[in-house]
């Protein structure tokens, strides 16, 4: 498994490589789950070649704090992306790789990034959409694969790819979730272990309760503040998309309806 530190190490590893391979691209932050394996693990059955990045991405943090208390666990993120036969890693250390001259361009979207998250998070898909145009601009994939646990962002970066023409597809992965029914994500780690016990009452509470105010009410009763429970028209039904904070941790979620 090779490992990129920088941008011109890997765009020698991918021209080495050519034109005519598939590259099935997942991009990450690292603190590396079952949820990111199930993406490494489609990757690779449907390419020839799997690069998976790990960066976490100054730009579309709001907070300070949680950008520097991100979990950071490289060497178990190695072995995992090893274990499930990652061909080349794409791992900047120095922001700076991806950020030479600051942060002066943007991709900004106008209308579904402004609400749900984005409402809550000013400037979060800005720095999400612009670190994922950067990543492919370099990694050059022809598949690159986001997990329906961020379904915000994956429609975002959808109408991104569609808007302006990116000559890559983007594959959708089904939320992992633990047994209990929370959704995997590498913020969990800093859940206590009474905190852990209550987080599946968010998924129990948004799935099984029809009323928008009645899910709310039972949620903050159990000890969550809800930044916002809303339903959002999605084909022929809806999707429910949460996001609540537990102690210091905010979670997110979302269901078809
Ligand atoms: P992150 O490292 O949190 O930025 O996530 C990297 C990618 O993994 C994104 O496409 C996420 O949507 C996806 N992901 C994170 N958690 C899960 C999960 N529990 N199930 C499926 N995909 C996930």
């Amino acid at each position: 498994m090779k490992i990129f530190e920088t941008v011109t190490d890997y765009r020698e590893w991918r021209k080495s490589i050519g034109s005519q391979k598939t590259i099935g691209f997942v991009p990450t932050m690292g603190a590396l789950h079952a949820g990111h394996a199930s993406l490494l693990k489609k990757a690779r059955e449907e390419n020839d070649f799997t690069v998976l990045s790990i960066f976490v991405n100054p730009t579309q943090f709001n907070q300070k704090e949680d950008f520097d208390k991100y979990p950071k666990t490289e060497e178990s993120d190695l072995a995992l992306a090893k274990l499930h036969g990652v061909d080349a890693v794409f791992y900047p250390t120095d922001p700076k790789e991806l950020y030479p001259h600051g942060y002066h361009y943007q991709v900004i979207e106008n209308e579904f990034s402004k609400t749900l998250c984005g409402e809550f998070r000013p400037g979060h898909f800005e720095g999400v959409l612009t670190v994922v145009l950067k990543l492919f601009q370099i990694i050059m994939p022809t598949h690159a694969y986001f997990g329906e646990k961020d379904h915000q962002q994956l429609k975002l970066i959808e109408g991104m790819v569609s808007e302006f023409f990116l000559p890559v597809r983007i594959v959708p992965c089904a939320t992992v979730r633990e047994k209990d029914g929370l959704a995997m994500s590498s913020r969990n780690a800093r859940l206590n272990r009474e905190e852990k016990a209550l987080a599946s009452f968010l998924y129990e509470a948004m799935s099984k309760v029809d009323d928008l105010k009645a899910a709310k009410d039972k949620i903050e009763d159990k000890g969550f503040k809800v930044e916002y429970l809303n339903d959002v028209p999605e084909g022929s039904g809806s999707r429910r998309y949460i996001a609540a904070w537990l102690g210091k941790v905010r979670l997110i979620d979302n269901v078809k309806r």
